[in-house]
């Protein structure tokens, strides 16, 4: 029997653009969700991984396989109903899983055979069992369960090309910010695998770089501090040397143990959800975490830089006390952190999240045309009515975010900062450089494809109303 599992392209990202510049390379994630997928299928399965965010493949061309697995997050949608469409008009039994499906499972059950929600451990041998008999049913729900027994994925089946191998440590998050999907997908109890099988897997990844792709990594708790420290300590142990970037909530900064354990390890930078700059925005996303922590960003980034790791701060424009200048409040309040790079998101109603129910119920939502408007689902692109902003607006404010922090005068003040602290400058200079030449091109590219579709840009608040 053959699979073809598949990750679906989004014509909106700008990733897809990596053969325009090998920069962009760094920005594609290897879809590890797929590859847990084919280490859960057996043997007398032939599985093979087609990433569209690496390279398009002409179906057609190749054998007609027995069943076709797509994963998406909500801005692959259209894209994975796309393809499906093609597969099933050749015959091919189509079953779709991954966040999307599992948020929005009546309109994918539109477009495929068979929907698994959740996490797929525990259902994907009945769906193969079931294909193979000709017993497909049309959902196949998973759970949220221990990931003890949760297999080593295959990272062998993809194919070179990736600037970052993966790792996922951990899944769930005890935190519930209302913008995000992951306690709706993964669950808030915080679980984590097996420290033997990631120092195993660990060790199996072709690159040297990893992107440690655990939603937190290190958790909010005393246990999973401790969690993550003994998995620090057997990376180090185990004398693998690969350096590792991860996602990490801001109590990172305050305990040097852990910090001194990271490095060690090979932490070369963080990323952490800094979100907004004020309390009254932590307050209205619900990451009132980040509250209790506002004052003492500024010594716990300088405890994290004192152990030679970068921190990448991601703020969100178009918060409902967001207005005109957020965009230069941002900027200013980043370098006052000393973080050495920053990456801003609009805010964005994703399926599953409290502020998708919030929206939807007061008719804010702007970009309505599903499954189409899926792909604007990027976090780069405005698909709402919001409070103090225009479309237009918000797209000034998040270029004058960038066009402030990454001037060439704060570039050099960073770099300047890092040969002080004998961090590595090389890694800041190049970030910072690919966000100041790409991040604001490509994304402005997509905002012009967007403005001639005639009537869909809403340029003032009058406009947004029209739209809803
Ligand atoms: S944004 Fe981060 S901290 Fe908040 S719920 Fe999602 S994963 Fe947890």
């Amino acid at each position: 029997m053959l699979l073809y599992l598949i990750n679906p392209y989004n014509p909106m990202v700008s990733v897809v653009k990596s053969k325009q510049n090998r920069w962009n390379r760094y920005t594609v994630w290897k879809p590890l969700g797929l590859l847990v997928v084919a280490a859960l299928t057996p043997t007398d399965w032939e599985t093979e991984i087609f990433d569209e965010n690496v390279e398009r493949k002409d179906y057609s061309g190749l054998p007609v396989p027995d069943l076709i697995g797509i994963t998406a997050f909500t801005s692959q949608a259209d894209r994975a109903y796309a393809l499906a469409k093609e597969f099933k008009s050749r015959g091919v039994t189509v079953v779709m899983g991954g966040i999307h499906a599992t948020m929005c499972p009546e309109e994918a059950s539109r477009y495929v055979d068979s929907i698994v929600t959740g996490e797929a451990e525990k259902v994907w041998a009945d769906v193969l069992a079931d294909t193979a008999t000709g017993r497909l049913k049309p959902l196949y729900s998973g759970t949220h369960g221990s990931l003890s027994k949760s297999p080593i994925p295959r990272h062998d089946l993809l194919a070179h090309g990736y600037r970052f191998g993966s790792l996922q440590t951990t899944r769930g998050c005890p935190l519930s910010c209302n913008f995000c999907s992951v306690t709706a997908f993964n669950g808030r109890h915080y679980r984590h695998r097996p420290i033997p099988d990631l120092i195993k897997e660990y060790a199996l990844i072709r690159e040297k770089l990893v992107l440690v792709v655990d939603d937190n990594f290190i958790g909010t708790r005393k246990e999973h501090i401790e969690r993550t420290k003994n998995l620090l300590r057997a990376i180090i142990v185990s004398g693998i040397k690969k350096k590792w970037i991860a996602q990490v909530t801001l109590n990172f900064g305050d305990d040097e143990e852990l910090l001194s354990l990271a490095a060690k390890a090979g932490c070369i930078g963080v990323f952490v959800g800094f979100e907004s700059v004020s309390s009254a925005g932590l307050k209205e996303i619900h990451k009132q975490f980040n509250i209790r922590k506002l004052a003492g960003i500024k010594p716990a980034v300088k405890r994290i830089h004192r152990h030679g790791i970068s921190v990448v701060g991601s703020f969100i424009i178009g918060l409902d006390i967001d207005k005109k200048h957020v965009g230069k409040d941002i900027a200013f309040a980043a370098q006052l952190y000393g973080i050495d790079a920053l990456n801003v998101m609009f805010l964005t109603p994703l399926p599953g999240t409290v502020l998708w129910e919030e929206m939807r119920s007061s008719h804010r939502i702007i970009l309505n045309k599903y499954p189409g408007d899926w792909m604007y689902y990027t976090l780069t692109f405005p698909v709402a009515r919001y409070n103090h902003l225009s479309w237009s607006e918000m797209i000034a404010e998040k270029d004058d975010c960038y066009r402030s922090f990454y001037s060439y005068g704060g570039i050099l003040r960073r770099i300047w900062a890092n040969i002080l602290q004998l961090r590595n400058p090389l890694v800041t200079f190049v970030s910072n450089l690919w966000y100041r030449r790409n991040t604001l091109r490509l994304d402005r590219e997509a905002y012009e494809m967007f403005d001639t579709k005639p009537g869909l840009v809403p340029q003032s608040q009058s406009d947004s109303h029209r739209r809803t």
